[in-house]
């Protein structure tokens, strides 16, 4: 099993990777003004309310950018690896990795979907795929 860093959790982002070990993509909400926001903040951008909740996310998006960073090499991933840019279909972009997928073959305005991955150490992370087309 591979492994990855636990991933730095403060009082405004444990709701999220909460989610995660539940197998919920939770995007926060504005409780004032509705708007969905991602990374998690106190703040809204919009309309300044300090009150907020979360909403489940689908799932579902698309690769709006992607990089495969060269040097300097991790030492938790062996190989090329994919760094995407999700835009879920619920308007929010979401940084994550790319898995399952040949790197040569991600392409902009790929269909993704994402997957809960656990690694060694007991990190539950969210990861995205090629999206199964049904
Ligand atoms: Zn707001």
């Amino acid at each position: 099993m591979s492994v990855r860093l636990a991933p730095t959790v403060t009082p405004d982002t444990q709701f999220f990777w909460d989610g995660l070990r539940e197998g919920r993509l939770l995007i926060q909400r504005c409780v004032q003004c509705g708007r969905l926001r991602h990374p998690p903040r106190p703040m809204c951008p919009s309309c300044n309310s300090l009150a907020k909740d979360a909403v489940e996310a689908s799932g579902r998006g698309w690769v709006y950018s992607f990089v495969m960073p060269q040097h300097p090499p991790d030492p938790f991933i062996e190989g090329r690896y994919v760094v995407a840019l999700v835009e879920l279909e619920e308007g929010v972009r979401i940084v994550s990795n790319l898995r399952h997928v040949d790197p040569d073959d991600v392409t902009i305005g790929m269909a993704v979907e994402v997957a809960f991955e656990t690694f060694d150490g007991d990190v539950v992370l969210h990861q995205f795929r090629p999206a199964v087309l049904l």
